[in-house]
């Protein structure tokens, strides 16, 4: 049997199971929450409280960008009652998953989180700006109450409670950027675009601009460019960053390289809240 067939049979075999899982969902304890990357089961979890299971179909340490779901994932996302995505694309692994899992099915509800935010060329970093988080909470509060009525006052409670916390985190990063006299940085992916134009920083080149493919030798040399150009004291680097490359930039334009992480849950923090600040703590050895 070759590969393509035994993955079609296999696919074909576990959206049958998981359909059949599915039907099950009365006797499931509390409503099922499948998301895609970690900060978002934050959100999930700080809405849903004791309701809900959140369950996460990017592991920790993984690429959304470039992911292939396991077959366990395809019965997880068969029997959830709701799918919170990013959208704009970032998902585009899970469209096959949720087409095969529940076809023609209205009980499962499909959210993505981008359409409550204006999107900066179709770029999916959206969460990594905690205020548009707020809007991103909100839907995830109003999708709860459409697939569990009987929650919705501890929905609203919940969803209530954690936006306060994001304003507060909000407040402390407007006035600890404030202080920083480095604006502009150079970026390893595109991941900061949203957190930048929310805080008043500037993305002043990215060294990889489609996710998996390494800089050429020419690309990198404008990046360099840029970089000793605008003086950066900072590269934001993520632990996927080929080694190399990085010291290469560090090397030839001065600036330091920093290891953020946009997601979370294997070195950093795997909490949303505490993985922000985490990155801002980052940032600021090279930008205070
Ligand atoms: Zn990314």
């Amino acid at each position: 049997m070759s590969n393509t067939v035994l993955k079609t049979t296999l696919f074909v075999l576990l959206s049958t199971l998981s359909v059949v899982l599915g039907c099950r969902g009365n006797q499931k304890d509390g409503v099922l929450v499948a998301v895609s990357i970690n900060p978002l089961v934050s959100l999930a979890s700080a809405v849903g409280g004791d309701r809900v299971e959140v369950a996460r179909l990017v592991p920790p340490g993984a690429s959304p960008h470039t992911y292939e779901p396991t077959p366990s994932q395809v019965v997880m996302i068969g029997r959830a009652d709701l799918v919170v995505l990013v959208g704009l694309g970032f998902e585009f692994w899970a469209e096959d998953l949720l087409s095969a899992t529940r076809p023609g099915n209205g009980e499962r509800l499909v959210v993505y989180l981008s359409e409550t935010v204006e999107p900066i060329d179709g770029n999916p970093h959206i969460w990594l700006d905690p205020v548009s988080a707020i809007s991103q909470v909100e839907l995830i509060r109003d999708a709860l109450v459409e697939v569990d009525p009987e929650g919705a006052s501890v929905y609203a409670e919940n969803a209530a409670r954690y936006i306060s916390e994001l304003q507060d985190l909000d407040r402390e990063l407007v006035s600890e950027i404030g202080t920083w006299s480095q604006r502009s940085f150079v970026a390893f992916h595109p991941a900061w675009v949203y957190f930048a134009r929310r805080y008043g920083l500037v993305q002043a080149a990215v060294v990889e601009e489609t996710p998996g493919r390494e800089p050429s030798p020419a690309e990198l040399a404008g990046i360099i460019d840029t970089a000793r150009r605008i003086g950066a004291r900072a590269v934001f680097a993520e632990p996927q960053l080929p080694p190399g490359v990085a010291e290469t930039l560090a090397e030839e334009s001065g600036a330091r390289v920093l290891f953020l992480d946009p997601l979370g849950g294997s070195e950093a923090p795997s909490d949303y809240l505490e993985l922000i600040r985490y990155n801002v703590r980052t940032m600021a050895e090279a930008m205070k």
